[in-house]
């Protein structure tokens, strides 16, 4: 599977550079051009890599890296700083980045970077992240354990599983067949009804309004669709 990464730059010209050649190196590759942007999408979607620039409008480098950080968000990071800023790199270090580039840097250099910080990432199943977030909804992989607004919810096996793979398949389409098939097993003598049962039962507890989910969407006559 490819490598999601997630290139945070404002400069253009830079941004394109990067963006063609991480692709034709089978890379998949996103761009957010300002620091707010960003933070979010890195702090809500699940990415292999973070290529992070120091100086953004909106938010910088340090602040997004530091925050990440402190929300137990440990994508590895690359910052890119700006020549001869070498207080840059220890303090980049010091919040949390995993390594560091100083401008301009040759592509090789960096294409290095990322493969051997994508070799050292743990493979987590399909997951790179530890810990997926939506809204106020906080889901550690690790620990099997979900949150809402910083309280404890009580999912079953089967409920977490269930988020799992929505989660995992995110912006997908699923079918209540496959996902019968996915989260219970192709042995299950049991009908889709029980797909959505358990789906209602998810959004009762996690969605902020059952009855309007805004994250676990129902696609008519298809099945269902996570937007997170
Ligand atoms: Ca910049």
């Amino acid at each position: 599977m490819s490598k999601r990464l997630l290139l945070v730059e404002d400069e253009l010209g830079l941004e394109l550079t990067l963006t063609d050649r991480l692709i034709s190196e089978g890379y998949l590759v996103e761009v957010a051009s300002d620091g707010e942007t960003g933070f979010k999408r890195a702090n809500s979607e699940i990415w292999d890599l973070i290529i992070l620039d120091v100086m953004l409008p909106k938010k910088n480098g340090f602040d997004i890296c530091r925050d990440l950080r402190q929300k137990a968000i440990n994508t590895p990071i690359i910052m890119l700083t700006a020549r001869g800023q070498v207080i840059d790199k220890v303090l980049g270090l010091k919040l949390g980045a995993d390594d560091y580039l100083t401008k301009p840097f040759e592509m090789m250099e960096l294409l290095a970077r990322v493969e051997a910080l994508l070799r050292r990432a743990p493979l987590l199943e399909n997951l790179s992240a530890d810990i997926y977030q939506f809204g106020s909804v906080k889901v550690d992989f690790r620990s099997a354990e979900v949150t809402k607004d910083n309280q404890i919810i009580e999912l079953s096996a089967k409920e977490f599983k269930l988020l799992r793979h929505l989660i995992e398949h995110r912006g997908n389409i699923l079918s209540r067949d496959d996902l019968l098939d996915e989260v219970w097993g192709y042995n299950a003598m049991l009908s889709t009804r029980t797909v959505d049962v358990h789906v209602a039962w998810l959004r009762q507890k996690l969605e902020p309004n059952p009855k309007h989910p805004q994250y676990i969407l129902t696609v008519h006559g298809l099945g269902y669709k996570f937007a997170g």
